[in-house]
């Protein structure tokens, strides 16, 4: 049986999707079944990030509404066992929190990692999608308004919906952070309280990847930058032992 993971934060564009896609790799190259499902209902990240945009037909909105069955809109990436189902095309209320959840039980049976990418804070698709989850991942940057969001959304928004919570730091810049953050990291682990599963680093690969339409990891074996702290936390996400990344 596969296991769920929300994929979520207060504020925007902390990291969410590039973590998904990139996270997602790294777990398919340690030869798990994964599928990213994309919940930003109107942006749909992940089939650009990905460059399969071209062969996306039918949605997660198709299959929550009945009008196909799961198999005909998931996507094969070009990386075997990597698999996308797409995000609605618009941006509707999402009111079939039950449905995504039942998805989620159905295609756990054939998956073995679900990650469900979801929009910046707490709106409905957020709300289902951390409520059919086994667990989140909370992604923020070090920064004074996303240490406050971490405080809220671990300690209270969250934390409604899903009990197993994990923190990724992401975008850690280590000569900002000793200047501008007495304390450091601690500060954003303390104000979340919850247990940190990874801390990825400000890397310009990611940018460039973007225009590639690939994920920035392409082997276990990159060491340094950013795709090393990806294969960290999906080595993590398989119950490994992997010490934390010296950035
Ligand atoms: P979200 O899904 O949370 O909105 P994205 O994954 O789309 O965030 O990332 C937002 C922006 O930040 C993108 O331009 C992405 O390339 C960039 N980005 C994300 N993580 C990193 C990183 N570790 N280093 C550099 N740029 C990053
Ligand atoms: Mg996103």
């Amino acid at each position: 049986m596969g296991k769920v993971i929300a994929v979520t934060s207060g504020k925007g564009g902390t990291g969410k999707s590039t973590l998904a896609v990139n996270c997602g790799m790294a777990l398919s190259l340690l030869k798990n079944r994964v599928l990213l499902i994309d919940t930003d209902a109107g942006l749909r990240a992940l089939d650009i990030m990905l460059g399969i945009s071209d062969r996306v037909v039918y949605d997660l909105a198709d299959i929550l509404s009945g009008r196909c069955e799961p198999a005909k809109a998931i996507v094969k990436t070009p990386w075997g066992r990597l698999s996308l189902l797409p995000a609605p095309v618009v941006e509707d209320e999402c009111d079939s929190a039950e449905a995504l959840s039942e998805l989620c039980k159905q295609l756990r049976q054939c998956f073995d990692f679900i990650f469900l990418d979801s929009p910046a804070g707490m709106g409905k698709w957020a709300r289902a999608a951390a409520a059919a989850a086994d667990q989140a991942i909370l992604v923020v940057t070090p920064d004074p308004v996303c240490i406050r969001d971490a405080d809220r959304m671990a300690g209270h928004v969250l934390s409604r919906h899903v009990d197993d919570i994990r923190l990724v730091i992401n975008r850690v810049q280590p000569n900002i952070l000793r200047k501008k953050l007495d304390g450091g990291l601690d500060v954003i682990i303390d104000a979340a309280s919850v247990q940190l599963i990874g801390i990825v680093p400000e890397d310009r690969q990611i940018s460039l990847a973007a225009y590639d339409g690939k994920p920035v990891v392409q082997t276990l074996h990159t060491r340094g930058g950013a795709a090393e702290a990806y294969c960290n936390i999906a080595r993590r996400l398989c119950g490994e032992d992997v010490p934390l990344m010296d950035i």
